[in-house]
């Protein structure tokens, strides 16, 4: 069997297995319960899960869907879950082998991201919050492995690549990457690129923030419209920015931001549209599941811009 099949064998595996974890922390945290206590129970006759009736999308099919104590249905969103999580490794896997540029090291990063990035949306579609136990652990392990492995960053590994973005990361990696002995420059380089993308998240979407409050308090007063939200966005979306900007770099900020506002724009106008009487100018709508789209379209083929501008230009016969 060819040696690149094997290994993306594996990515799908061990994809799953994430997947599985990815489950749990997608029902526990957003209810404040611990990921360590109490193990899995049956949610409805709390049997508790034993270890082969836990692997991943396997013990699902073996049972049938069902569990094996009460054999009431268990939800199609737990393999659902893994195998989502273990096609999204595979495919980041794919993409990084195929590139011929990108180490190793990468994939580390972005299956990092890539479920963080999933089960971000997931929380959000589900209970409209954006836990700091996630966006807080990615950022750090970005930043961790930006000093162990400086080149899985792409701005590292490949400075000049413009569908990777590094317009604006280039001059910083550039010109701290020759300081001292080289390894110390091109970490330091690695750590500057991740801590340049939480920075300039902070900055957009902070400036954002202030910028909508003080126009949603105008409006409040001057059409005395109550039911208008005092909050533009919450501080969850900013924490989910900055911890791309970790993992890719201060030019995926931009390009990401744009791309889920686009996302969500089109969402809006399509639910609009078919919204036969209005309920209300102001629900609101989760930003993760839109984000999570040019996110998780970064990690798996590239920058969504480029994609975009290689679809609308006329290809040469
Ligand atoms: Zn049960």
């Amino acid at each position: 069997m060819e040696i690149r099949l094997l290994f993306g064998i594996f990515a799908f595996c061990m994809g799953a297995i994430v997947g599985s974890f990815l489950n749990v922390v997608v029902w526990r945290v957003p209810r404040g319960m611990s990921l360590l206590r109490p193990p899995s129970t049956c949610p409805q006759c709390g049997h508790r899960i034993r270890p082969w009736e836990n692997i991943p999308i396997l013990s699902w099919l073996f049972l049938r869907g069902k569990c094996s104590s009460c054999r009431q249905p268990i939800s199609w969103k737990y393999p659902a879950g893994e195998v989502a999580v273990g096609l999204l490794y595979w495919a980041v896997y794919w993409r990084v082998v195929n590139d011929g540029m990108l180490p190793l090291s990468t994939i580390l990063g972005w299956w990092w991201f890539a479920g963080a990035v999933l089960s971000l949306a997931r929380i959000d579609y589900e209970k409209g919050v954006i836990p700091n136990l996630v966006t807080y652990s990615g950022a750090i392990a970005a930043v961790i492995l930006a000093v162990v492995f400086p080149y899985g960053r792409p701005a590292i590994a490949k400075p000049k690549d413009l569908n990777l973005g590094s317009v604006l990361s280039r001059p910083v990696v550039s010109c701290l990457s020759g300081v001292g002995q080289p390894a110390v420059g091109i970490r330091l380089a690695a750590v500057a690129d991740a801590l340049l993308g939480i920075l300039l998240a902070v900055a957009l979407l902070g400036s954002a923030y202030w910028l909508g409050r003080a126009m949603l308090q105008a409006w409040r007063k001057r059409h005395r419209d109550s039911d208008a939200p005092r909050e533009p966005l919450g501080w969850g979306d900013i924490k989910m920015l900055a911890m791309a900007g970790a993992f890719l770099g201060a030019d995926a900020c931009v390009y990401l931001l744009a791309g889920g506002a686009l996302v969500g724009f089109v969402v809006g106008v399509v639910l609009l549209a078919r919204r036969k009487k209005s309920a209300g100018v102001w629900s609101s709508m989760p930003f993760a599941p839109f984000f999570a789209v040019p996110a998780l379209l970064w990690v798996v083929y590239g920058n969504w811009f480029y994609l975009l501008f290689e679809l609308f230009t006329p290809q040469p016969f």
